[in-house]
């Protein structure tokens, strides 16, 4: 997995915050719905953020 792997949250974000609670290294709620760092996922981060993304109940976290 590489270690220059970021994530962004689309519009079908629900708000349940269970990204958050898994991975608040790179995603929090500040308002409504989630969002990620805009920057390198920390290659200590990389595998709940991945669980993260898998786990969003929408299939809001994406890539990129
Ligand atoms: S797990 Fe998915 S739906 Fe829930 S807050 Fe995170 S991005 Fe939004």
């Amino acid at each position: 997995m590489p270690s220059y792997m970021k994530y962004y949250v689309n519009d079908t974000c629900i708000g349940c915050g269970l990204c958050a609670s898994t991975c608040p290294e790179v995603f929090s709620i500040p308002n409504d719905v989630a969002v990620a760092i805009d920057a390198d996922v920390p290659e200590s981060s990389l595998d709940a953020a991945a669980q993260a993304q898998e786990g969003c109940p929408v299939g809001a976290i994406e890539q990129r």
